[in-house]
């Protein structure tokens, strides 16, 4: 019996290695059938002896407990009774039924992801899925109704990407593109927002005419919407790094005059929501402001930067949510 964490080293690509597969197995000359059955792979991990139902995806067969599939999905449980209904192939194999299940569409990847989520969930309270196992999760338990393990994998990644303002750090996730397509293909609009602003943010493309990078995933019409969001956040931060429309008769008092150093303008150019951060911070009356002045910066630069937060959710089309 695989560990859990072989189990997950099976689906999570890390060392670039593919698991080796056992060589196929022949089933007996009296109990072939006339389909692929006869020629197919056993999974080297989902694969009970005392299983009770078989799956295959490709010639990959697995030998799984049927009750336990039924109980956390509604389309298994459907299956197992309404065998004929759902337009997926079936044998008979040992005296148990065989399923086909490429008609569903899901990719035995997926379905591994899943599964593993079931074997070993208890696992993620330690260390949390990476986003392509819970992007494959997401696809199979959708697809399948797995209701359990989709909102747990959905909740999680919505959780990796918050679209709160405040949740916002200096590092961006590194799987944004990625990100951005999978919300659109599942639906998820949720996970936009913060996608978007990490990938507007992570760099120029400079390099990316030539090499594979995953902004080429994007469709024609999100690759504008980056364009025209990049140059909104360099708008927003050139406002905010400007001297602030605030009053001041104060002699002495330097808010008018005070020039943000052009190391930090730089450093932000395409991040002001952290740029935004970090000017809240400083110590605005070591920097010559008068006793107004030091809270009336602050303030303003709030809702400078609340202002830019928001105006992503026009650029998106994200409604007032
Ligand atoms: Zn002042």
């Amino acid at each position: 019996m695989a560990s859990p964490s072989q189990r997950r080293a099976a689906i999570e690509p890390a060392g670039g290695e593919k698991r080796k597969q056992e060589p196929p197995v022949e089933e007996p000359a009296a109990k072939r059938v006339k389909t692929a059955a006869n020629n197919f792979q056993r999974h080297t991990i989902f694969w009970y002896d005392d299983g009770s139902v078989f799956l295959q995806f490709g010639t990959t067969r697995m030998k799984l407990y049927r009750q336990r599939l039924a109980l956390n999905s509604v389309w298994f449980k459907e299956l197992f009774q309404k065998s004929d209904e759902l337009g997926v192939p079936i044998d008979v194999v040992d005296g148990l039924k065989l399923f086909y299940l490429e008609p569903t569409g899901v990719s035995l990847t997926d379905f591994e992801a899943l599964l593993i989520a079931m074997e070993d969930g208890i696992e993620y309270s330690f260390s949390k899925p990476t986003f392509p196992v819970l992007a494959s999760i997401i696809r199979a338990a959708s697809a399948l109704n797995f209701p359990k393990y989709l909102s747990f994998a959905t909740t999680v990644l919505e959780c990796s990407l918050p679209d709160k303002l405040d949740k916002v750090t200096k590092k961006p996730v590194p799987y944004a593109a990625d990100a951005i397509v999978f919300a659109r293909t599942q639906g998820l609009q949720q996970l936009l927002k913060r996608a978007f602003y990490d990938l507007a943010r992570t760099e120029s493309f400079e390099n990316s005419a030539t090499e594979k990078h995953p902004v080429h995933k994007l469709d024609p019409a999100d690759l504008v919407r980056l364009l025209c969001l990049q140059k909104r956040l360099t708008v927003a931060w050139l406002q905010a790094v400007a001297p602030p429309p605030i009053n001041c008769i104060k002699s002495g008092c330097s808010v008018k005059a005070f020039m943000v150093p052009s190391a930090v303008v730089q450093e932000y150019y395409l991040d002001p929501i952290c740029g935004i951060g970090e000017l809240r911070k400083w110590n605005w009356a070591e920097k010559g402001h008068c006793v107004h002045c030091q809270d009336a910066r602050p303030r303003w630069l709030r809702e400078q930067q609340m202002t830019c937060w928001k105006n992503i959710d026009e650029l998106l089309d994200l409604g007032d949510e």
